[in-house]
This record gives C-alpha cells, structure tokens and sequence, in this order.
C-alpha cells in the first residue's frame, strides 16, 4: 500500500533519513520506534509529503505520491504535537476540518470525539486547552474520516490512561477492519497489544523490520521492549 524506497533527509549536517526503505500493507499494525532524534517523525512527514526527501520516492498503491496529492484523502493523521488557530473554539476545528474535506467525505466517525467528553466542552478555546485535551482532539480529528490509513505520531503521550485505553481500542477496531496503522512511540508498553510489526529506527537509519511474532520468538520475549532491549544486545555483541 505504501512503498518508501531508499529515502535520505538531511537538515544541515544532521542526516534525519539514511537511506530508509520500508514497505506497508493493509491490516498491519507498525510500530515506528526508536529513541528521541532517530527520525520516526521525519520519517512520517516524508509519507504525508509534508517534507520532501533529498533523495528515494514513495508510493502510495502504486502511484509516485510527488505531485499527486490526492492520496492523502485516505489518510487520517495525528500528528506530535497539534497547532490549531488558538483563537477557534474546539466545535469550530472540528467543523472547519469537516469542511476540508467534505469534497471527499460526507460520513463522519464522530465517536472519540463522544467517548472523550469533547461534546461537552465545544465552546472552549484551543489555547485554554491542557496538553491531553489537544491530544484528543487531535486523535478525534485523525479518526473522523473512516480514513484506509492512519498515521499516529505519539498518539498517547500525554492522555490520562482512561483516555489512552479509549484510544487503543479504537486502533485495535481499526487493525481488525483491515486498515493500515501506523504509530510511533518510545513509550514502547503502549504498543504490546497493538503492533503486527516492529520497526525501530537508529540515528536515520532503519535498524531493522520484524513481524512481531517472529521477533518474540527470536528473543524469547513476550514484551516489546525487553525484545528489542535483546535484539540490540545481541546485534551489537
Ligand atoms: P523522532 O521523531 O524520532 O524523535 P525526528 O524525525 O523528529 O525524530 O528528528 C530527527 C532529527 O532531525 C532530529 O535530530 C531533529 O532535531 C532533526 N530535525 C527534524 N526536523 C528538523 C527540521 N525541520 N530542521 C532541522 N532539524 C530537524
Ligand atoms: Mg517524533
């Protein structure tokens, strides 16, 4: 569904991309992990063309996306940290976002906006929003299109576990219904239950790409962390 192919970003001196190439397809889960800087986000912004690579492509069913934008209809995105115009009430983002799109969209998946409690504060202002609150509105906004792929950047840094868990079982539908999900995290706990596949990331570089089983059954290690904890010591024994 969605090709990378040898992507390199550099800022500067700084190389955020070193020849990446990764491959995705309906129905899996992604962990995108790695520490703080390992390029996850750059990574990401690379597949919704809000940054351009130095060099490599991506496609999106098999069409260059360079140009063709059309494909980020199917993608719904939660991006790290969300701006909104801070003076817009909560009701008004959700509405000018609804308008954005409704060339393309005409049904709505309103239910995080209902499970998180937003119904009931739409007449607050962005700026008066606490940290988790933006978060949800973020992820409410990422869901609302009923999207083919979603893209989740630090989806629950920030949200109060009630929250989180609400969020996790939406994903989890999602995984279930065939969609593509994407999400990073160096909170790798968040992820046990969700990812079909592992990637973890290393200053640019793509250190590797497992199927989750296959990666436990490598290590002998039910939790993600402590398998990957493993699989680094072992690569770099
Ligand atoms: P991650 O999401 O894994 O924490 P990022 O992809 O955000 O990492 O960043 C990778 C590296 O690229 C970091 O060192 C970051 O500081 C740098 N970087 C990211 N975006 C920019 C930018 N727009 N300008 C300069 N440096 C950037
Ligand atoms: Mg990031």
């Amino acid at each position: 569904m969605i090709i990378a192919s040898n992507l390199t970003k550099q800022f500067g001196k700084l190389s955020a991309l070193d020849n990446v190439s990764v491959n995705f397809t309906k129905g899996e889960c992604i962990a995108l992990m790695g520490p703080n800087g390992s390029g996850k986000t750059t990574l990401i912004k690379c597949i919704l063309g809000m940054v351009v690579p130095d060099s490599g492509f991506i496609t999106f069913n098999d069409k260059n996306i360079l140009h063709n934008w059309q494909y980020r209809q199917h993608i719904g995105y939660m991006p790290q940290i969300g701006r909104y115009p801070e003076n817009m009430t909560i009701g008004q983002v959700i509405s000018m976002i609804k308008d954005i799109r409704s060339a393309y969209n005409k049904s709505f998946d309103e239910e995080l906006i209902e499970s998180f409690g937003l119904n009931e504060i739409l007449k607050k202002r962005m700026r008066t929003l606490s940290g988790g609150t933006r978060q949800k509105v973020s992820a409410s906004l990422a869901f609302l299109f009923h999207s083919d792929v979603l893209i989740l950047d630090e989806p629950t840094a920030g949200l109060d576990p009630v929250a989180s868990e609400i969020l996790k079982e939406k994903i989890k539908t999602k995984i279930k219904n065939g969609k593509l999900v994407i999400i990073t995290s160096h909170i790798l706990s968040d992820l046990d239950e969700l990812a079909t596949q592992v990637i973890y990331m290393q200053d640019g570089k793509l250190r590797f790409h497992k199927n989750i089983n296959e990666l436990r059954n490598e290590t002998g290690q039910q939790k993600l962390a402590k398998a990957i904890v493993s699989l680094m010591h072992n690569h770099s024994a």
